[in-house]
C-alpha cells in the first residue's frame, strides 16, 4: 500500500480500518483487514474527474464536458503544459507580446472579423462585451430573445451584472424593426441580437433579421451586437445537418461585434470567442474585466490547434470530433449496435432482454433543439419483478470507465452514435463487470 500510495495515505486507510474494527467489533483478522483498507485506498484515489462514455444521445452535452477535442489539439495543450512557451513574448522582438496574438489573425481569416479577442466562456464574452461597451447606457434586445440557458444565464441578469440597462422591446412571438426604431434614445448604447438558442417560437412570428437591425443601429451610428451562442465555423448543411447561423454571416450582415462559444459546434476547448470591429476590439480588449476572464494557455493552445483544423475544411469532418459524431451516418452506429448486442445479453443474463431499436440523437448545448439525428441504440428491459433500471443504470455508471445512457419509456437506452472504435473497445472489455 506504502508503495503504491505514499506513507501518509496508507497510514490514514489502516487507521479508518482500525476504527471501523472498533465501531463494529468485528474480529481482527488480518488478511480481510488488509484487503478492505487497499480497497478503500484504491476508491479514494480514484480520480473525481473521469472520462466517460456518452451514451445519452446527446453528442454536445453539457453536464458531460460538450465538444472532446481533436488528437491536434490535445497534443498542442501537452506541448505548452510541463514547459515554458511564449504565451505572452513575442519571439520576433524578444518583448513582451498578447496572449490572444496567437489565435485571432487565424478566428479573423476564418471568420472574415477585423480583430478577434478570447474570454473563459461565451457567457463571459457576452458580460465583458456589454460591459465594456454599454456600462450605465441602455442596450436594446427583443422580448423574443430574453433567454435563460442551463446554469442560470439569463440575459436579464447579465445586463444588470454589465451595469447596462435592458431595453426591452417587441412581444414574445413579433418584433418589428420600427419597435427597435422607436425606443432608440440619447442613452442607447447598442442594438443587440441574441441566438434564441434552446428554443423555438413558432407560428405567428416575426423578428428583425441581423442585415436590417446592423442597418438600423449604423443609421443611428450605434453598434450592433451579436450574442450566436454556438456559433458555428462552417455551414453545416452541406453535411446534411440544419443550418445554423455562422460568425461570418452575421459580421457579412454588418453585426460589428459577435460573441460565441468554443466548446459548442465549434468542437473546441471551453471558450468564449469575440469578434468584430478593430476599434470595438479594441475597448472590449482593455476593460479591466477582461483580465479576469482571460484564458489560459492550455485553452488557447487547444483552440489555436481546433482552429488551425478549419484551414482544410476537406478533411474537417474526419478530424473535428464534433463534426463528424453530428454526421455519424445512422447504418455506421447501426451496424454499432448490432456488434454490441450479444455481448450485452450475455453480460446481464436472462432477467434482461436487450435489443437494438430506432432512436433519435440530439446536438445538445442548446443548439438546434428541434432538431434530431437518426441514430441507433441498445434497449435494456426488465421482465416485471426481474431486475431495476435504475439500478442497472447506476451499475453502468460505476464501472471504471463510466457508462451514462437514459431511461426512457421504461427501457435504458444506450444510443451509440458517440461511441467510437476506442470506445468500444472499452466498454466491451468492462462488460463482464456487470455480471452477477
Ligand atoms: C451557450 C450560450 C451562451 C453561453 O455560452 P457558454 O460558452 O456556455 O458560457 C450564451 N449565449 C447563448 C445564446 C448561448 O447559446
Amino acid at each position: 500500500m506504502i508503495e503504491r500510495h505514499g506513507r501518509s495515505l496508507a497510514l490514514d486507510a489502516v487507521r479508518a480500518g482500525i476504527d471501523r474494527l472498533r465501531t463494529t467489533a468485528a474480529v481482527f483478522e488480518p488478511a480481510a483487514f488488509f484487503g478492505d483498507c487497499e480497497r478503500l485506498l484504491e476508491r479514494d484515489s480514484r480520480p473525481g474527474l473521469l472520462p466517460v462514455l456518452n451514451l445519452t444521445g446527446t453528442v454536445l452535452h453539457t453536464n458531460l464536458g460538450r465538444a472532446w477535442a481533436a488528437p491536434e489539439a490535445i497534443e498542442a495543450v501537452m506541448a505548452v503544459m510541463g514547459q515554458p512557451s511564449n504565451l505572452e513574448f513575442d519571439l520576433a522582438t524578444g518583448r513582451r507580446g498578447e496572449r490572444d496574438s496567437h489565435v485571432e489573425k487565424l478566428l479573423c481569416r476564418i471568420t472574415g472579423a477585423e480583430a478577434a479577442t478570447l474570454v473563459n466562456n461565451n457567457a463571459a464574452a457576452v458580460l465583458l462585451t456589454l460591459t465594456a461597451l454599454a456600462a450605465r447606457r441602455e442596450v436594446i434586445v427583443s422580448r423574443g430573445e430574453l433567454i435563460e440557458i442551463g446554469g442560470a444565464f439569463r440575459m436579464p441578469d447579465i445586463m444588470s451584472r454589465a451595469g447596462c440597462k435592458l431595453r426591452e422591446v417587441g412581444t414574445t412571438n413579433r418584433t418589428h424593426g420600427r419597435d427597435y426604431e422607436e425606443a432608440i434614445g440619447r442613452s442607447t448604447a447598442a442594438l443587440m441580437r441574441v441566438h434564441p438558442s434552446n428554443y423555438q417560437v413558432e407560428g405567428f412570428t416575426s423578428t428583425v433579421d441581423t442585415r436590417t437591425l446592423a442597418g438600423i443601429a449604423h443609421a443611428h451610428e450605434l453598434p450592433m451586437l451579436e450574442d450566436l451562442g454556438s456559433g458555428s465555423l462552417v455551414d453545416l448543411a452541406p453535411y446534411g445537418l440544419p443550418h445554423e447561423p455562422t460568425p461570418q454571416e452575421s459580421l457579412a450582415d454588418g453585426a460589428d461585434v459577435v460573441t460565441f462559444s468554443g466548446d459548442k459546434l465549434l468542437g473546441g476547448p471551453q471558450a468564449g470567442l469575440i469578434v468584430g470591429r478593430k476599434a470595438l476590439i479594441d475597448r472590449i480588449r482593455k476593460c479591466p474585466l477582461k483580465r479576469a476572464l482571460r484564458l489560459d494557455k492550455m485553452t488557447i493552445a487547444a483552440l489555436e490547434a481546433t482552429l488551425r483544423l478549419y484551414l482544410d475544411p476537406d478533411r474537417l469532418r474526419q478530424r473535428l470530433p464534433a463534426l463528424r459524431l453530428l454526421t455519424r451516418p445512422r447504418e455506421d452506429i447501426h451496424a454499432c449496435a448490432i456488434r454490441l448486442k450479444p455481448a450485452f445479453a450475455a453480460a446481464l443474463g436472462e432477467r434482461a432482454t436487450v435489443e437494438v431499436v430506432e432512436c433519435s440523437s440530439q446536438i445538445g448545448s442548446g443548439s438546434l433543439p428541434v432538431d434530431r439525428l437518426p441514430s441507433a441504440a441498445l434497449s435494456i428491459r426488465f421482465a416485471s419483478r426481474g431486475g431495476s433500471l435504475d439500478r442497472l443504470a447506476a451499475r453502468l455508471r460505476a464501472l471504471p470507465r463510466p457508462v451514462v445512457g437514459r431511461i426512457h419509456d421504461n427501457a435504458l437506452l444506450l444510443d451509440l452514435r458517440c461511441l467510437e472504435a476506442d470506445g468500444e473497445a472499452v466498454l466491451l472489455a468492462q462488460l463482464p463487470l456487470l455480471a452477477g
